[in-house]
């Protein structure tokens, strides 16, 4: 509804260097105020562009690979570091007159939390659980099968419970519990409680698991059940815990913890 561009709705403009045509659309997501009230849409490295994405039906095309660096879409550009990249770029636009100014404003940029470079949003294949999993846990709460101390926690509980999204559960780290799914050369993919000797299907040797970790909420939600021997054969048995701890301690009927982590962990380990 920014009667400015309205006639401009549905037709193209031209990408300057790559002379691609990408259609206008008109979405809320943009802030009219802003700049000019318009804005380039970037579905596979943006959040919010990757939901207008999907609404409006936009190609999604990932310019650089994991580690950042320019791939074939982007011309003389292809093998460059991100950041590299974009002075590069800006240079190039102003060598051929397309740069009308340029304004510093103050931006939100996430950062990783080890290495302090800037994350870029990146289109990839995880491993997700579906969200339904949690109703039964919601369920049990709502019937008061589950109590919280003191008990306006049970609010935040519901407020977590109720936005839930699926749960993505694979890491790309080198640490963690790998993922049990396993790969094989005749291209049969399983799910295998105990690490297999070979495929299932064709007898093969020649098979691999999966490289990535589970998320650490995940693992974590195993606490309950490894402290108590389970998943460790005989390892540690009757030294560190017995046979019957399980059937003794589990399931629990008080859980100590804090209130962060109700949703991270708690919640989690309800409805695991
Ligand atoms: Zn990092
Ligand atoms: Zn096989």
């Amino acid at each position: 509804d920014d009667e400015r561009y309205t006639k401009f709705v549905g037709k193209e403009v031209i990408l300057p260097i790559s002379k691609k045509a990408i259609k206008i659309i008109a979405d809320e997501h943009v802030e009219k105020e802003f700049g000019t009230g318009v804005v380039k849409v970037t579905p596979a490295h943006d959040m919010n562009d990757y939901e207008v994405g999907l609404k409006h039906n936009l190609e999604f095309i990932s310019v650089f690979n994991e580690k950042g660096i320019l791939n074939e879409h982007c011309l003389e550009f292809q093998g460059l570091e991100r950041l590299e990249a974009r002075e590069k770029i800006v240079t190039k636009l102003e060598s051929l007159g397309f740069i009308e100014k340029i304004e510093e404003y103050n931006n939100q940029v996430g950062y990783c939390y080890r290495c302090n470079n800037i994350v870029e949003p990146y289109i990839s294949k995880q491993w997700f659980v579906k969200k339904e999993i949690a109703q039964e846990s919601i369920e049990k709460v709502a019937l008061g099968e589950s109590k919280f101390y003191p008990n306006h926690w049970i609010n935040s509980f519901n407020a977590w419970m109720k936005d839930l999204r699926d749960w993505c559960i694979s890491r790309q780290l080198w640490w963690g519990h790998q993922i049990p799914v396993y790969y094989c050369e005749c291209s049969h993919e399983w799910a295998s409680q105990h690490t297999p000797k070979t495929c299932p299907k064709c007898q093969s040797q020649n098979f691999k698991q999966d490289e990535d970790v589970l998320d650490t909420w995940f693992s974590s939600g195993l606490w309950a059940m490894s402290t108590l021997g389970w998943g460790n054969e005989n390892w540690g048995k009757d030294k560190i815990w017995s046979e019957k701890d399980l059937k003794d301690f589990y399931p629990n009927s008080l859980l100590i913890t804090g209130f962060d982590i109700l949703f991270f962990w708690v919640a989690r380990m309800m409805f695991q």
